[in-house]
């Protein structure tokens, strides 16, 4: 009989945990405040054009998209989410509760209002789903097998010899990051390079 002595149900290991007072919205919305911001726009689409546009570019979409795929595609893990709206005031008490049985398809349910202590009358819950990647999906998170590595290695490679362009990110360096490790290497990469 399967016996439950806590209740954690924590995602992460992290000691510390949390988001942005406000989200990350807001976060990004004050950090591009008196920046000129293009939307709904391919970088790829006039690459030249926009390098031209500034001193130093930071690209941070995948790097073998940028190089045409010259070498070949790597690949991605993607993630399906399906969304609702309940007509509940609390749906399962917390922001994540995850699901490692093999009978339930998905991987885990959000329900966001848990992230910010919301007190709205109803509830939005996501479920996740893993999902195969195929070309032209969202690209979620890289496969860090030995051929995907050694073609990344090429790219960066490809990379190193751009004048103005820096690659970085999570498609741009084709690594997993959390947030909190994103931001860190933002910020050296800022001291390193810029
Ligand atoms: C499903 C999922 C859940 C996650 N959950 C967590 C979590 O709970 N906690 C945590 O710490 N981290 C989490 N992460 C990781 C976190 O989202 C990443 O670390 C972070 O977003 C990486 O920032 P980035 O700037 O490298 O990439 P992104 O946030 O992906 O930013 C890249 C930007 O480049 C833009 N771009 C790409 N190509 C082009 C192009 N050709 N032209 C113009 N713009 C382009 C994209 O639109 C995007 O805005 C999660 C990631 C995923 C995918």
């Amino acid at each position: 009989i399967p016996v439950r002595y806590i209740y954690d149900n924590n995602y992460f290991n992290d000691p510390h945990q949390g988001i942005p007072k406000g989200g990350y919205n807001e976060l990004i919305e004050k950090l591009y405040d008196g920046c000129d911001v293009i939307l709904e726009t391919d970088f790829l689409s006039d690459k030249e054009k926009y390098t031209s546009m500034a001193d130093h570019v930071v690209y941070t979409g995948t790097i073998d998209a940028y190089f045409d795929y010259c070498y070949g595609k790597l690949e991605y893990r993607s993630l399906h989410f399906e969304h609702e709206l309940l007509n509940e005031y609390n749906h399962q008490g917390v922001a994540v509760m995850n699901y490692t049985d093999s009978e339930t398809p998905f991987t885990r349910k959000i329900e966001h209002k848990h992230f910010a202590f919301g007190t709205q009358e109803k509830t939005v819950v996501t479920r996740e789903y893993p999902a195969e990647w195929e070309d032209g999906m969202e690209p979620y998170y890289p496969v860090n097998d030995e051929k995907n590595s050694t073609l990344y290695e090429r790219y960066k490679e490809l990379g190193e010899k751009e004048e103005k362009v820096l690659f970085g990110g999570r498609l741009g360096e084709y690594k997993y990051y959390d947030m909190d490790k994103v931001i860190e290497s933002a910020l050296n990469f800022v001291k390193q390079y810029l």
